[in-house]
């Protein structure tokens, strides 16, 4: 029987519900149990593909092309799996299939409500993730307790535990627990209030989760044991903690899978804990000892959630190098103006990551172009890959208008451009290129020596390709087109050989780094800069730091 934990938030948003989620997926797994985990999102768009990522954060892109909420890239890093598009549900895509069915006349003519239609959708999507093996499912639900559009989605989970049996269902509650200066207490008054505002909505939570700055006293467990009638060991205190590696390892000390196994009718002694890998993880975080300064330049830095994923697979590979990756955020916008020149070459290394639109570009083309030419390393991701093409070609090749067509669409070269702008065939549509997709890559090229693989598969979210026309003059040129799709087409990945480490990708590899297993190219920037940074010839085949078990091809 497939085992069910609905995770809900209170009193304030960004509490970390999802990490609170994930870290128990971790644990859950540790004790050798099939997880798989959900995200039910209450807002109206059908999915956060078309939300702007300085307001929503990155839109996390699955194997199968889903286009999904930035949880879902924690879940994966913490249970280390990879999930589906069906991990992520929100009001508007359950409204969209409501009215096709009620369009196509399903409902037999009766009247379409909330309750029942709304909610069996709900419920639906959550039982078919269920019924594909796992036999633990987490759902969180997005935003907090009391919110207008969250209803529905708390109706349908109250309805579960009905449906799928009292002992299979685990309610737990994340709330805040503020410290209060001048009163010098920790108060538990948000808490009450919260959890009776699930109450009212007929969910009494198994288990409550406080966050806070400060680990809450025993009395204090007591009193919100007696106020919202849960047992002692059911009030968990989660405090701040160093790193976000560290919160599985934190909840675990307070008894969190404990109690949710007993809520479950699961023996905890039946399934005895492995936190070795995860230990190890923790422990690579805390023992860096050099740190380098690696920059970020985008248009969404004020808001990094927007490149979530790939600030994680920095600090990935940051803790298998024994280096601590201070991320410098350089709003592209601002280059060369109010960000110099001078401070681009400061750093130890740059990522350009992906983005739509134009603002920044011509920054970003600017900072590509002093990392090739004072040896610094990059790693350019999507559009980031878009931008050292088209340095190449303005300063290399001498084609000085060169431009991609998103950009200047009547460039007289364009040497990125859409798909079906090249080819004869039309594959795409004006639609984007979205999920995973196999490359092959060139026998001893940079990025074949860190993948340890010569076929490798990466997540892909872009409409613009590295226009074919061109190959042969970059290549003669010295961009080497180290890796393509199968069938040659396209090419997914550049380099120049003969640099400390330039490298661009079509695709989004941060979408796979786990902090147990960086990312190969995440680990080829790091170990370059690192190797530079400590004054050794930075090629990075002097490194040795790749893990046995890099190879990330699917
Ligand atoms: N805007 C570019 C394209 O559509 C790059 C997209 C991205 O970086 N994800 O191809």
């Amino acid at each position: 029987m497939t085992k069910y934990i609905f995770v809900t938030g209170g009193v304030s948003s960004s509490l970390g519900k999802g990490l609170t989620a994930s870290s128990l997926g971790r644990l859950l797994k540790s004790r050798g149990f099939k997880v798989t985990m959900c995200k039910l999102d209450p807002y109206i768009n059908v999915d956060p593909g078309t939300m702007n990522p300085g307001e929503h954060g990155e839109v996390f892109v699955t194997d199968d092309g889903g286009e999904t909420d930035l949880d879902l890239g924690h879940y994966e890093r913490f249970i280390d799996e990879s999930l589906n598009r069906m991990s992520n549900t929100t009001t508007g895509s359950i409204y969209s299939n409501v009215i096709a069915k009620e369009r196509r006349g399903d409902y037999l003519g009766r009247t379409v409500q909330v309750i029942p239609h709304v909610t069996d959708e709900i419920k639906e999507r959550i039982q078919r993730l269920g019924s594909q093996g796992s036999q633990i499912v987490i759902v969180e639900i997005g935003g907090t307790v009391g919110d207008i559009e969250i209803v529905p989605f708390i109706e349908a989970i109250r309805q579960y535990r009905r449906d799928a049996g009292r002992n299979n269902v685990c309610y737990i509650h994340l709330t805040l627990v503020p410290y209060l200066a001048p009163s010098g207490e920790h108060k538990t008054k948000p808490t009450q209030h919260s959890v009776t505002e699930l109450r009212s909505r007929g969910i009494q939570p198994d288990v409550i989760v406080c966050r806070s700055d400060q680990a809450i006293s025993d009395a204090l467990k007591r009193k919100i044991s007696l106020l919202c009638d849960v047992p002692i060991a059911a009030v968990i205190s989660a405090v701040d903690a160093p790193s976000i590696y560290d919160i599985p390892i934190t909840l675990h000390g307070e008894g969190l899978d404990t109690i949710v196994m007993e809520t479950l009718d699961l023996a905890p002694s039946d399934y005895p804990i492995d936190l070795s890998i995860w230990e190890s993880v923790v422990s690579h975080v805390h023992s860096t000892t050099r740190t380098l300064k690696i920059g970020v330049i985008g248009k969404y830095v004020a808001m990094p959630d927007a490149y979530l994923s790939v600030a994680e697979s920095i600090r990935h590979a940051g803790f298998d190098h024994g280096a601590k990756t201070e991320i410098s955020w350089i709003d592209a916008e601002k280059v060369p103006t109010e960000v110099g020149l001078d401070a681009i070459r400061q750093l130890d290394g740059i990522v350009i990551p992906g983005g739509f639109g134009e603002r920044g570009v011509e920054g970003m083309i600017a900072a590509a172009h002093i990392a090739r030419t004072n040896n610094i390393p990059l790693l350019g991701i999507c559009l980031g890959m878009q931008v050292m093409v088209v340095e190449y070609a303005r300063n290399v090749l001498g084609l000085t208008d060169a431009h991609s067509t998103e950009f200047a669409p009547t460039t007289s070269n364009p040497v990125i451009a859409l798909m079906e702008d090249q080819h004869e065939i039309v594959d795409m549509g004006g639609t984007m290129r979205l999920g995973a997709y196999p490359a092959m890559l060139k026998e001893g090229s940079v990025v074949a020596s860190l993948y340890g693989s010569t076929v490798v598969s990466e997540r892909h979210r872009h409409r613009y390709e590295f226009n074919a026309k061109f190959r042969e003059v970059f290549e003669k040129a010295g961009l080497s087109c180290s890796g393509s799709s199968p069938d040659g087409r396209l090419v997914e990945f550049v380099e120049v050989p003969d640099h400390s480490f330039y490298v661009g990708t079509q695709a989004h590899p941060e979408f796979k780094s786990r902090p147990q297993r960086p990312h190969p190219l995440f680990n080829g920037l790091i170990g370059s800069a690192l190797n530079r940074a400590n004054g050794r010839e930075p090629r990075i085949f002097d490194f040795d730091a790749v893990p046995e078990n890099s190879d990330q091809s699917a």
